[in-house]
């Protein structure tokens, strides 16, 4: 069975078909799911949702997309929103270069903000990072954490060992399964056993052989499978130890 750590069911793309989509996953190998926020609006909806079913979770914060209204206020929000007893992570925060929706100034500023909120909570943190490596480590490397993910990573080597260093997971998403991929499949053999998660972060970025479609977490499997036989092992035994992984990261019993 497979934990999908980053999923984004909240999004309008699910509008018509949620509850059906959701009830099918057990039955197509998926045992849990993360569903990550990215303002107060769809955090609250994550935290609804994780009250909806027991096999989800929440993670609650703001996007860097999103910060550039961002007050103090949502920075309280997001602190009460974590109270409730399935918020396991704060996310998803950082950095995003590419598409610079905010400022830069206040990317940073919120990003340092939410680390530190996460710190003071004891709970592990989900980092998106696009475009902005080297001012994510910067702030990686001043933050104190409980636990750090590395999401959709899609970096080099080299990144990837940094951010193990600082003691941060490294999250795999559709990209490993393109075919243009070309750090990745080399990141995916090198990542620790224990340090080694999966996730689809659907609607978006839906694997080979279903790129371009609307993606869900029954298609995590695709991700698994590309990093088993990257290093050799079953698809399986990476089911099983993302699994334990995300469970002992995101503290659920
Ligand atoms: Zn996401």
């Amino acid at each position: 069975m497979y934990f999908d750590s980053h999923a984004h069911y909240d999004d309008r793309r699910f509008d018509d078909d949620r509850h059906e989509a959701l009830l099918s996953l057990a039955e197509n190998g998926i045992s849990n799911i993360t569903n990550i926020g990215s303002d107060i609006k769809t955090s609250k909806k994550s935290v609804a949702l994780a009250e909806k079913y027991d096999f989800i979770y929440a993670a609650v914060g703001v996007h860097p997309h999103e910060v550039k209204d961002m007050q103090d206020a949502d920075l309280l929000e997001i602190a009460n929103l974590s109270k409730h007893k399935k918020v396991v992570a704060i996310g998803e925060i950082g950095l995003d270069y590419y598409y610079d929706h905010s400022p830069r100034e206040a990317q940073r500023y919120w990003f340092k903000k939410q680390m530190k909120l996460a710190y003071d909570l004891k709970l592990p943190v989900v980092i998106h990072s696009r475009d902005a490596t080297e001012d994510t480590i910067k702030i990686c490397k001043e933050s104190k954490i409980h636990g750090g993910i590395i999401h959709c990573f899609s970096g080099s080597v080299e990144t990837a060992e940094i951010y193990l260093d600082l003691g941060y997971h490294i999250s795999f998403a559709g990209p490993v399964t393109f075919k243009n991929s070309k750090s990745l499949p080399e990141v995916a053999k090198i990542v620790p056993e224990d340090r080694l998660l999966i996730e689809t972060d659907c609607p978006y970025m839906a694997p080979e052989p279903h790129r371009g479609k609307r993606n869900c977490s029954v298609y995590v499997k695709y991700v698994a499978e590309k990093i088993a036989d990257l290093r050799g092992v079953s698809a399986e035994h990476i089911a099983k130890i993302t699994s334990d992984n995300a469970k002992k990261l995101f503290n659920i019993k």
